[in-house]
C-alpha cells in the first residue's frame, strides 16, 4: 500500500505459490507455548529463571555457569540465546553491531471485525508499518519503522508514548491513523545490524558446542524472518545429530546446510528496508513497476519470492 493516499501498490498471494501450504499469523506467546508444549511431551525438562553468566569453552566439556554461581557441564552445548548470546561471543569473540539509522515501533490492538487475514505494508518516504490480525482476527499487530539519526539502546522493552508514534505517521491515511488512535502502549527499539556470525560451532575434546536463531544470524525484521529461520536451524540440527556418526561431522552439515540460507534470507531484510522507504522520483518508479508487474505477471511477482516461501526443511 502506498502509506499517504492508502492506495494499493501491489499484492502477492502466497497461498498460491504452494498449492496446499498455508501462511500464518502467530502470536509470539502462543507460539512460544506450542513449543514449550511439544518440548515437555518430548521429555525435555524445563529450568526457567537460570540466567547464564559464562560460557566455559576451555575444558573438555562445555561448560555454562549461572548466575548464582553453579558450574553446568553438558557434552552438547546448544546456544539459541538470542541476540545478545553469550555463546556466540565465545565462538566468534565480540564484535559490537551498528545502528541502522532506523526504529520501530510495535503493539497489538484490539482488531476491527471482519478484518481479513492479510498482512499489509504501508509504505511512506523514510517510514512504513506493516499490520495483520492475530488470533482469529481478535487481535491487530502493528509494527511500524522510522528513520532516524540516532539511538542509544537496542532493546525489546523500551516503551515509548503513543502520541510519538501518532505523529510519525501522521501523513499516513485515515485507515493507519484510525489503528493508530487505538495504540495504548507501544514499545519502541532501535534497528542494529549484526554479522551472520562466522563460526557456529565448536568440538572440545568431549563435547560440542553450536548457536542457532538469533544467536548465528540476528536480522532485521523487514521479512518476518527471524523466528522462521531459527525453527528451520533446530529442525535441520536435529536431523544432522540423528543422522551423521559423530557430533564433529554433524555440526559441520549443520553450518554448510543453513549458513548460506540464513546469510541470503539476512541480506535480503537488508534491501528491504530501503525499497520500503523510497521517496521522491525512485519512489514514482518504484511504486509504478510494482503495479504494472503485479498486474502484468502476478507469477512472476510471486515466483521472486519462491526461494524464501517455498522452502521446506522438513523435506529436504
Ligand atoms: C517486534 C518483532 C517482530 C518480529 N516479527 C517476526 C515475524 O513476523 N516473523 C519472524 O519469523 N520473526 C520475527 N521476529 C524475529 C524473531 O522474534 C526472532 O528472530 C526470534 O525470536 C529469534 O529466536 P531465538 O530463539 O533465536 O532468540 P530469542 O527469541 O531472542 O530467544 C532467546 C532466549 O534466550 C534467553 N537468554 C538470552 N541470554 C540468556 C542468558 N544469558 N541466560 C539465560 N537465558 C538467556 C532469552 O531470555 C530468550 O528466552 C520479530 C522480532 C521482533 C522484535
Amino acid at each position: 500500500m502506498d502509506g499517504p493516499t492508502g492506495e494499493p501498490v501491489t499484492r502477492l498471494d502466497l497461498a498460491r505459490l504452494r498449492p496446499g501450504q498455508g501462511y500464518h499469523f502467530l502470536h509470539r506467546a502462543d507460539l512460544i507455548a506450542l513449543l514449550c508444549q511439544g518440548a515437555v511431551e518430548a521429555g525435555v525438562t524445563l529450568r526457567l529463571f537460570s540466567r547464564i553468566t559464562a560460557v566455559d569453552l576451555d575444558g573438555p566439556h562445555p561448560a555454562v555457569v549461572l548466575d548464582g554461581g553453579e558450574r553446568v557441564e553438558t557434552p552438547l552445548l546448544i546456544g539459541a540465546d538470542g541476540l545478545h548470546s553469550r555463546l556466540r561471543a565465545a565462538l566468534n569473540g565480540d564484535r559490537p553491531p551498528f545502528f541502522t539509522g532506523q526504529v520501530a515501533w510495535r503493539a497489538v490492538i484490539p482488531c476491527e471485525p471482519g478484518a481479513a487475514p492479510v498482512a499489509e505494508v504501508h509504505m511512506g518516504p523514510g517510514r512504513h508499518l506493516v499490520s495483520y490480525p492475530l488470533r482469529g482476527g481478535t487481535l491487530r499487530n502493528i509494527v511500524a519503522v522510522e528513520e532516524r539519526a540516532k539511538w542509544a539502546e537496542e532493546s525489546w522493552t523500551l516503551r515509548d508514548d503513543p502520541m510519538d508514534l501518532r505523529l510519525a505517521f501522521a501523513g499516513f491515511a485515515p485507515k493507519v491513523q484510525g489503528w493508530l488512535a487505538r495504540v495504548e502502549d507501544p514499545w519502541l527499539w532501535g534497528l542494529f545490524r549484526h554479522p551472520v556470525a562466522g563460526t557456529w560451532t565448536r568440538t572440545l575434546p568431549q563435547g560440542a558446542v553450536a548457536i542457532l536463531g538469533d544467536a548465528a544470524h540476528p536480522t532485521l525484521p523487514f521479512l518476518a524472518q527471524g523466528a522462521s529461520m531459527a525453527l528451520e536451524d533446530a529442525w535441520v540440527l536435529a536431523e544432522m545429530l540423528a543422522t551423521h556418526d559423530t557430533p564433529a561431522a554433524a555440526l559441520a552439515a549443520y553450518q554448510a546446510v543453513r549458513k548460506p540460507r540464513t546469510s541470503r534470507i539476512v541480506a535480503a531484510a537488508n534491501g528491504n528496508a530501503r525499497a520500503y522507504h523510497l521517496s521522491g522520483l525512485s519512489r514514482l518508479i518504484g511504486h509504478t513497476g510494482l503495479r504494472v508487474l503485479g498486474r502484468v505477471s502476478p507469477g512472476m511477482m510471486l515466483s521472486r519470492f519462491d526461494w524464501l516461501y517455498g522452502h521446506d526443511v522438513t523435506t529436504s
